[in-house]
């Protein structure tokens, strides 16, 4: 890329279409295979970063290009009409590198933000557990600190792409005395620490996205506390704002593992497209990809410009979850038997199966649809907050049940 102080927008949209053409397939052309998706993600990471393209709204005393969220937008709507490799680094690069970005210390930044940009660190979310997950502030996992380190002990659960991972933001409870949400830690975890079992989780889909993660007598150093020791909730919420963003945005690519240009061509080869019920079903779905496209490049700009969105990146995910289910659907109305049944020979076998399936999971993940229009209505419609009896009171004294002990 040129230097960033001499490029115009045009200019940077031929450069960045130049590259993409270089790099990857355009949409439609074969696919690489799925179990190679971490690799080839982290390859793609390390050419976007050697063309100077990773990070593009990041500071540049950390690897970023330090540009402003319009060149962003220029480059994902460029990359929309190519064939991206799956998001496997998104918690870093969407969730965790933004929020090190509020949060750490200089040498914090320093030390995990040039190679998450590189593509050398693959990191994921240790906060759900068996008794928290729309209620978070309960975790129970334990951080003791002993001399200069904290003690870890717990399990959590649901943890997307721990198998895979270098690093962890882990939620941690490191004041049982104080109420829920003042004596939680947000620690920075090596996930190759002695102590730390991925016990991988099996989906309807057949894959494994997620894990059981078991944390006995796992030492990390005190230095690896991210924001305030105690004010871990805080950091947490920046997390959840930056997670319901990077979710709502990687929705709008394309609806899903089968892309709304291969539901129309599916439609067509069965002689489906020129129905009245099926053109209205497609051109819904259109238009709201294309909303929520330009949802997601308007956030993303507001990042590029520091500021946060709490309640609009809840209604970004919010939109994303309804729109990738209701692909789904019209997916597998659309392709019928061939959606149920297939030949084991076929590579396209299971692609619209899989996409309804999988899509189950958008209302879960990253928060409920309950959890979100609950954010909706507080922060941005100004609605009075859910009644919460356990949240002036010690953590230590509310009844719970302990798992894993
Ligand atoms: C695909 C996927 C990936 C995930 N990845 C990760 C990850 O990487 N790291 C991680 O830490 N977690 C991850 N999770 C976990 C996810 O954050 C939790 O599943 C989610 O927050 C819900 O928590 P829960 O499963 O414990 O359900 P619960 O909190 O037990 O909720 C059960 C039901 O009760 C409803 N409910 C609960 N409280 C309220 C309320 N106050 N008002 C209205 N309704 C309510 C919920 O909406 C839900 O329908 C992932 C989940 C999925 C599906």
């Amino acid at each position: 890329m040129t230097s960033p102080h001499l490029i115009d927008e045009e200019q940077f949209r031929v450069e960045v279409r130049a590259f993409l053409g270089e790099t990857l397939s355009r949409k439609g052309a074969a696919t690489r295979s799925k179990s190679k998706g971490v690799m080839w993600a982290k390859e793609f990471q390390h050419q976007l970063a050697d063309a100077g393209y990773a990070g593009i709204t990041w500071p540049r005393a950390y690897g970023g290009a330090g540009l402003s969220g319009q060149f962003q937008r220029i480059f994902d709507r460029e990359a929309t009409a190519f064939q991206l490799p799956p998001r496997a680094l998104e918690i870093g690069l969407g969730m965790c590198g933004p929020t090190i970005l509020a949060h750490a210390t200089e040498e914090q930044k320093l030390t995990y933000i040039p190679p998450l940009l590189r593509g050398d660190h693959v990191w994921c979310e240790l906060f759900s557990e068996p008794g928290a997950g729309s209620d978070l502030a309960s975790v129970q996992t334990r951080a003791l600190r002993d001399g200069d380190t904290w003690v870890l002990d717990g399990q959590k659960v649901w943890t997307s792409g721990a198998q895979h991972s270098d690093f962890a933001a882990c939620l941690a409870r490191t004041a049982p005395e104080l109420p829920k949400r003042d004596g939680i830690t947000m620690l920075i975890v090596d996930m190759r620490t002695p102590g730390i079992t991925v016990r991988p989780l099996r989906q309807m889909t057949g894959e494994s996205h997620f894990n059981e993660v078991f944390l006995d007598g796992v030492r990390v150093p005190a230095a690896n506390a991210l924001g305030e020791t105690h004010g871990g909730w805080r950091v947490a919420r920046t997390m959840l704002a930056f997670e319901r963003q990077a979710l709502g945005g990687m929705g709008s690519g394309g609806g899903g593992r089968g892309g709304f240009n291969a539901l129309v061509a599916e439609a067509r080869s069965r002689g489906l497209a020129s129905r009245p019920e099926v053109r209205q079903r497609l051109a819904d779905l259109r238009i709201r990809q294309m909303v929520l496209r330009h949802l997601a490049g308007y956030l993303g700009v507001q990042r590029g410009s520091g500021r946060s969105s709490g309640g609009e990146s809840s209604l970004l995910k919010l939109a994303m979850a309804k729109f990738v289910q209701d692909t789904g659907n019209t997916a597998v109305s659309v392709a019928g038997m061939n959606a149920i049944a297939w030949e084991p020979s076929d590579p396209e076998g299971g692609r619209w199966c899989g996409q309804l399936l999988s899509a189950q999971s958008a209302s879960i993940g990253g928060g409920t649809n309950e959890i979100v229009r609950n954010v909706i209505a507080e922060r941005i419609l100004g609605l009075p907050r859910d009644e919460e009896g356990d949240i002036v009171v010690p953590f230590q004294a509310v009844p719970k049940a302990l798992y894993g002990s």
